[in-house]
């Protein structure tokens, strides 16, 4: 593969549709479309329909390496792939963060011959989505300052109760915890803030759960800020600052349309990661799509462990969205990292690695079908990968009562998705769909953490730090007990411990403290260390990216 094109070699190298002729393809006419130049197009509201009839598919993944697995590449070949064979459908997928972009992981627009295009666009601002979001985000966080500095409007908060955060996109640790308000009375109230990174803010959760406009006014005003001195829990209505938010969104609440390196229709809407917010595109996105095609791809970021379980629990826990199949995406290399390989010996042929770290896929796939789905494992091809290796996948899927089908999208495109595309619409016909959630809204809070511990990742129990116990007594009294969980977790483990591959038991999962997102209705326990606002790698992605003098740009993957 060494002659292989690069990602954006391929992307640039694409001949781009019209718009409007993408749009056609689903009905979608020229009058509803708002451009952004030939290629990106946003959709309106009306053309979205409550309970729309198309099918849903949802691709997530067994625990994935540090360079991702592949979902966003299969889900664009799935879609590509059925619609290759006479169906219509259309990938619904998350807009890319310049964090990832600019630090290790890379963009989200593909890869190979499975991409959305156009790649630099989309990968780099699109359509100002997350700049806006950021802007409303930051706007909450000066008027809240604005009011601490202000005696005669004063709310009288508290402000080391707030709990309220700056966001911006890039990975930067340095801005995690930072005193404000240094130099002076003039200069603001003396505090401490932090900033997390726009696709964990509960601003961007806010417009990916929205039903509309008038939704997501009453979530931007539901926003917990803090308490005042006397105790009195303050939201951003009671700022006046809600309006003014729902103007900075006005656009960005609108689904974009682009296309397929083969034509056809991707929505990309909303960026929230899964590892830290609730990894899913919007519901208005996910709504769209299946009003206007008979099938949606769509993805959930990371493992299944943390996508799939919050796309379950959240996104169609707050929407009447039923999945009618699911994907998990697994690779040679990934199976071979959970046998207890080093990151160098993954491209050796090595069967007996693959029966050793089966054991990770193996409770995905178990985890899936206690929501009642029987889902398809899609093998994404590599070209160190072995016909032994695979076929040693398929015979252990097989023991599980699930298929298993490699997929080329990557090199082939479409026609390397068509076995894959086949078994789905066979699980979609064949099987009744059973899907219910693992817990209930009723549940306490503490309990709803508990059922994801050890139903999802296999813990024996869950400790609670004295921080966090505290929090929770106060989410409890504030009336926050019925809403659901966004858990913050290492991607790397079925653990809060990265190092622990594989299929770890006998351990136990700690709560270091909560984060509040009352306006999107979830609560945020933080697991082990993580942190909402990512670092960069020693040696970024964005060394290598460059623009020339014509405006052609290299090194984006
Ligand atoms: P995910 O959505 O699971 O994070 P992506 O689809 O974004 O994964 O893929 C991660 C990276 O791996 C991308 O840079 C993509 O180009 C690359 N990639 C995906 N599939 C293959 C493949 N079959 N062969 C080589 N590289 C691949
Ligand atoms: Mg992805």
């Amino acid at each position: 593969m060494s002659n292989f094109p690069t990602d954006i070699e391929i992307a640039q190298n694409a001949t781009l549709v019209h718009i409007k002729d993408i749009a056609a393809k689903i009905g979608v006419s020229n009058d509803d479309l708002e451009y952004y130049g030939k290629y990106k197009a946003k959709l309106p509201f009306h053309l979205q329909n409550e309970n729309p009839q198309g099918k849903l598919i949802l691709v997530t993944a067994m625990s994935p390496t540090k360079f991702g697995e592949g979902k966003t590449t299969m889900t664009i070949g799935l879609v590509d792939g059925l619609n290759s064979i006479g169906k219509k459908a259309i990938a619904v997928l998350r807009e890319p963060s310049l964090g990832p972009v600019f630090g290790l992981k890379g963009g989200a627009t593909g890869g190979g011959y499975s991409q959305v295009i156009p790649m630099e666009d989309i990968n780099l601002h699109f359509t100002g989505d997350f700049s806006a979001i950021e802007k409303a985000n930051n706007l909450l966080s000066a008027i809240i300052d604005n009011n601490l500095q202000n005696p005669k409007h004063s709310l009288n908060l508290d402000p080391k109760s707030i709990a309220w955060k700056r966001v911006m996109d890039m990975n930067d640790r340095a801005l995690r915890q930072i005193i404000i308000g240094v130099g002076g009375k003039a200069n603001g109230t003396m505090r401490e803030d932090g900033f997390n990174i726009t696709p964990a803010s509960e601003v961007m959760a806010i417009l990916c759960l929205s039903k509309d406009l008038e939704d997501l006014k009453i979530r931007l005003g539901n926003i917990f800020i803090g308490k005042t001195f006397d105790g009195k829990a303050i939201f951003a209505r009671d700022l006046k600052v809600v309006g003014a938010m729902a103007v900075l969104l006005k656009e960005a609440i609108k689904p974009n349309l682009v296309q397929t390196l083969e034509g056809n229709p991707a929505i990309l809407h909303g960026g929230p990661f899964a590892s830290i917010a609730q990894g899913t595109n919007s519901i208005i996105a996910t709504k769209t799509g299946l009003s206007l095609s008979d099938f949606v791809v769509t993805e959930a970021g990371f493992g299944a462990d943390l996508g799939a379980e919050k796309f379950f629990h959240i996104k169609c826990g707050q929407s009447n969205l039923k999945p009618n199949a699911v994907v998990i995406v697994a690779t040679i290399r990934a199976i071979k990292l959970h046998s207890g390989l080093g990151e160098n010996e993954l491209k050796t042929t090595n069967v007996l690695a693959i029966n050793k770290g089966f054991c990770n896929l193996e409770k995905h796939i178990e985890n899936i079908q206690k929501f009642g789905i029987n889902p398809v494992v899609c093998i994404n091809s590599f070209p160190e990968d072995t016909e032994d290796e695979y076929n040693e996948v398929k015979k252990l899927c097989l023991t599980k009562g699930v298929h298993a089908v490699t997929n080329t999208s990557f090199v082939d495109g479409g026609i390397g998705s068509v076995e894959l595309a086949q078994k789905v619409l066979d699980e979609i016909d064949n099987t009744q769909n059973k899907f219910k959630p693992l817990y209930n809204y009723s549940d306490s809070i503490e309990q709803k953490i508990k059922t994801i511990a050890s139903e999802i990742y296999g813990a024996d129990s869950v400790e609670f730090s004295t921080k966090s116990r505290t929090q929770l007594k106060m989410i409890n009294e504030l009336g926050f007990n019925e809403f659901s969980i966004c858990m913050a977790k290492t991607p790397a483990s079925f653990s809060d411990n990265e190092k622990l591959i594989g299929r770890p038991t006998h351990f136990t999962v700690t709560v270091r403290e909560f984060e509040i997102a009352s306006g999107a209705r979830f609560i945020i326990p933080l697991l082990g260390d993580v942190m909402r606002m990512p670092g960069l790698p020693a040696v970024p992605n964005s060394e290598r990216i460059d623009i020339d003098n014509n405006g052609k740009i290299i090194g984006l993957s």
